[in-house]
């Protein structure tokens, strides 16, 4: 999916994305601005029904082949969102990989054949290190504008005022204590909408900076969750497929939007999914501009180090 304007050799970022709809969620709104020219990014996904860790890290490696002078890697999609008194995520919120504590961003665990075990597979590279002042820079600018709407939120709003996407109802946006398991059928109609926890209504996704729990499994139980996330201090914000896989292959930024709360619960549609990949897609977009051209150019290559 890359422009075959450039050469190979002028690419030094690529952005993979795991599904195909959010690779389209990227290249919506790279196609929307002019400023990207200067950065010449490679936008690819994994093969369909190929998600997990090896997938990513095979498609890692096939596209630093194909452009030996890459130098960085953004993983950007969806994920399933852990809320917890800390950290009040909603679905459609985004998650960003942020060192914390003794972690790089990212942690790996596995769940055995039962389901029951899980092991905890340490944890991987580190976000690059090149990258975090930039990170750092968008987050105090979000902090700053209380008056002025973030750069991000203007970009979801642009996609949903041109009817490319809905945005979704936020009545649909349920959270249920672990212990309540979801009643059956594709959404959450038959489930005791009483259970769900109140929380204060809010209209616009926000962006979390911490760590991103990687496994070898979708995540669709939220006790199960619960291991993973305690074992590491309660401080996983969400729960995915492929960083690990990739952040074992090279130092990458993870970006994740939330269009489920890893747990047997089905939020209708694909609404939620969509509207997470765009909000993703639009904060890349806005920490990709922030990043100047020569900074990705003078970054090591991958190629080199692999
Ligand atoms: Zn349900």
């Amino acid at each position: 999916m890359a422009s075959l304007l450039k050469s190979p050799e002028e690419f030094s970022l690529v952005v993979i994305c795991p599904l195909e709809v959010e690779a389209l969620a990227v290249i919506a709104q790279l196609d929307q601005d002019k400023e990207f020219g200067e950065h010449s990014i490679v936008v690819t996904s994994l093969p369909p029904g190929r998600q997990g860790h090896s997938s990513a890290a095979v498609a890692a490696q096939q596209t630093v082949a194909k452009f030996p002078r890459l130098t960085c890697v953004l993983l950007v999609g969806i994920a399933g969102g852990v809320p917890s008194d800390k950290n009040d995520i909603r679905l459609g919120d985004v998650v960003v990989s942020f060192p914390c504590g003794k972690y790089g961003g990212v942690v790996q665990y596995d769940f055995g054949k039962d389901e029951q075990q899980f092991e905890h597979n340490g944890h991987t590279n580190s976000v690059p290190q090149q990258l975090l002042v930039y990170l750092r820079a968008v987050q105090i600018n979000h902090r700053r504008s209380h008056h002025n709407k973030p750069k991000y939120l203007k970009y979801l709003d642009d996609q949903i005022s041109k009817g490319l996407i809905r945005k979704p109802d936020v009545d649909t946006d349920r959270l249920f204590p672990a212990s309540y398991a979801h009643q059956g059928g594709p959404d959450c109609t038959t489930c005791d909408e009483t259970q769900a926890q109140r929380r204060e209504a809010r209209e616009d996704p926000r962006i979390h900076y911490g760590l991103i729990a990687s496994g070898n499994r979708v995540m669709k139980n939220a006790e199960m969750g619960d291991k993973p996330n305690k074992a590491h201090g309660g401080i996983v914000l969400a729960y995915e497929m492929e960083a690990a896989g990739l952040m074992n292959f090279t130092p990458c930024l993870v970006i994740r939007g939330i269009s489920d709360y890893a747990d047997s619960h089905k939020p209708p549609g694909d609404e939620w999914h969509a509207h997470a990949a765009t909000a993703t897609a639009a904060y890349a977009r806005e920490f990709i501009e922030k990043v100047p051209v020569e900074k990705f150019a003078s970054m090591p290559n991958i190629a080199d180090q692999s």
